[in-house]
């Protein structure tokens, strides 16, 4: 579904990303881990066309998309959750879900979105984008962009700064993403979070992706991996 190829990123002079290659199958969760600074979030940034300057090749169910603007890829049907979140303070929950344009069909709609996620559909009309909690705005982050028709969603560390129960949730919602046939690439940094969703995890390091390790290997690639890491 997505192939990256050789991509490179900079920002202004700094040459982020050097030559990043790894592939999506339609319907997997994969994994970018690596240490902060390692390039994940630029990656991601890259394939949705928010990095001004890349080179490479990002191709998008047979398409190339490396020249594209953001919305042309949005409107080929990838969408962003990033870390920031970007929830409105001032809409409700529901005035944020309606925020991003149906770029495709098969999105979900509002009711199904609410049984998916119980607790916005009880902060639905009354809350403000800043009285949810952290774990809210994160659930509504995703809600939003399982709208707007988008087949590959980009979620840039959903668990950070989460208590262990909220994690859980997060959990449970990316594995019933996967469930209703999206596919999703999931940056993380808490890689025992990562085994609870993902098939497959790539390793980034200073811009590259370094290995490739299936999630059932994980396991026995933990020595490896806690280099890798530094944990
Ligand atoms: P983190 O978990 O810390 O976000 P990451 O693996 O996602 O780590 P990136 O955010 O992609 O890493 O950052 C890779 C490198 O690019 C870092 O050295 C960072 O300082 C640099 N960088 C990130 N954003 C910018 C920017 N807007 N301008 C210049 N340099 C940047």
């Amino acid at each position: 579904m997505l192939e990256v190829r050789g991509l490179n990123a900079w920002y202004g002079e700094s040459h982020i990303l050097h030559g990043v290659d790894f592939e999506v199958r339609e319907g997997e969760v994969v994994t970018l881990l690596g240490r902060n600074g390692a390039g994940k979030t630029t990656t991601m940034k890259s394939i949705m066309g928010l990095v001004p300057r890349r080179e490479g090749s990002i191709r998008y169910r047979g398409a190339e998309t490396i020249g594209l603007s953001s919305n042309a890829v949005a409107r080929a049907g990838i969408a962003i959750c990033p870390e920031e979140r970007g929830i409105f303070a001032s809409l409700s929950v529901t005035e944020n879900l309606m925020l991003p344009p149906i770029v495709a069909p098969g999105g979900l709609d509002i009711p199904t979105i609410y049984t998916l996620f119980p607790n916005l559909r009880e902060r639905a009309g009354t809350a403000q984008g800043t009285k949810l909690s952290g774990g809210e705005q994160q659930m509504l982050a995703i809600a939003r962009i399982l709208r707007t028709g988008a087949k590959l969603l980009l979620l840039d560390e959903p668990t950070e700064g989460l208590a262990p129960v909220i994690v859980q949730q997060i959990g449970r919602t990316i594995r019933e993403i996967k469930q209703r046939g999206f596919t999703v690439l999931l940056v993380e940094q808490n890689f025992r979070f990562a085994a609870t969703v993902a098939d497959r995890h790539y390793v980034m390091e200073h811009g590259r992706v370094i290995d490739m390790i299936p999630n059932g290997a994980l396991e026995a690639n933990m020595d490896k991996l806690h280099t890798y890491l530094g944990v």
